[in-house]
């Protein structure tokens, strides 16, 4: 039996769910991440039982190399997509083709239309610049409108809200209640967004992922565990287009022959 889906989740008694993403590549792999998830990557035309068997022939491997590493949450860490002339960027879940018109003028500007995202500036340079500023505005609008609801159920509000592009993930709680997002958060749908501001929020709370912050984050968003895999393969489809399959640096990565 196929599944109908592109990607996929394997239940293996020993691994739990296991993330099965079909791409391009040509031989299957089966790699350990760093918050212990386990994703399996196979060729498109890779049926179930064949990826399944692959999966419990590297089930005992992937059992010890997940109990040596750390619990680190990688679920948010984020993909660098290309911002460039030509590229297809998500605007919120939905793919845009960017195209930069040079033209000369002091200062660039970005407008969303049917057609895409176009970016006017004097050079590539600056409209680089500028649709990395018109994304950080975005991903501050859209966390704005959230708050005052979420607040309202979490009994916190952020002491503050700010985007960072050197942090590696979408997003990120201090201890002094500042949220800070990537602004390619403003590349998630709609509700994965809200999965990831809810997360961060419910850390006002409870700092760590403990039972508690987790019982909060459920009761908010009952979703709460399909979205944050659903994370996880966002960023996994974006590596897929970007890296050739290249597993995040830290993962590890146990192949077929
Ligand atoms: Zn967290």
């Amino acid at each position: 039996m196929r599944p109908t889906s592109p990607d996929g989740l394997l239940h293996h008694p020993e691994l739990g769910d296991c993330h099965w993403i079909r791409s391009e590549r040509k031989t299957l792999a089966l790699h350990v991440m760093p918050d212990g998830r386990v994703v399996l990557r196979t060729p498109r035309r890779t049926g179930r039982e064949e990826a399944w068997a692959f999966l419990s022939r590297h089930a005992a491997w992937a059992r010890r190399h997940r109990a040596r590493i750390s619990s680190v949450d990688e679920s948010q860490a984020v993909p660098a997509p290309s911002l460039e002339d030509g590229s297809i960027l998500q605007l919120e879940g939905t793919p845009h083709p960017v195209r930069y018109a040079l033209e000369p003028r002091r200062t660039a500007d970005v407008r969303v239309d049917q057609a895409g995202i176009v970016v006017r500036g004097r050079d590539a340079a600056a409209c680089h610049r500028a649709l990395e500023r018109f994304l950080e505005a975005r991903t501050l609008e859209r966390a704005r409108a959230l708050v005052p609801p979420l607040s309202a159920r979490i009994g916190r509000t952020p002491s503050g809200i700010r985007t960072r592009r050197s942090v590696r993930r979408y997003g990120a709680c201090s201890r002094a209640g500042i949220i800070t997002l990537h602004p390619l958060a403003a590349t998630l749908p709609d509700d994965l967004f809200a999965y990831l501001l809810c997360h961060e929020m419910c850390h006002l709370r409870h700092f760590g992922h403990t039972p508690a912050f987790r019982s909060l984050l459920l009761s908010i968003r009952p979703g709460a565990r399909a979205e944050r895999s659903a994370l996880f393969l966002h960023r996994l489809r974006e590596h897929d287009k970007i890296g050739e399959n290249r597993p995040p640096s830290s993962s590890q990565e146990e192949q077929s022959p």
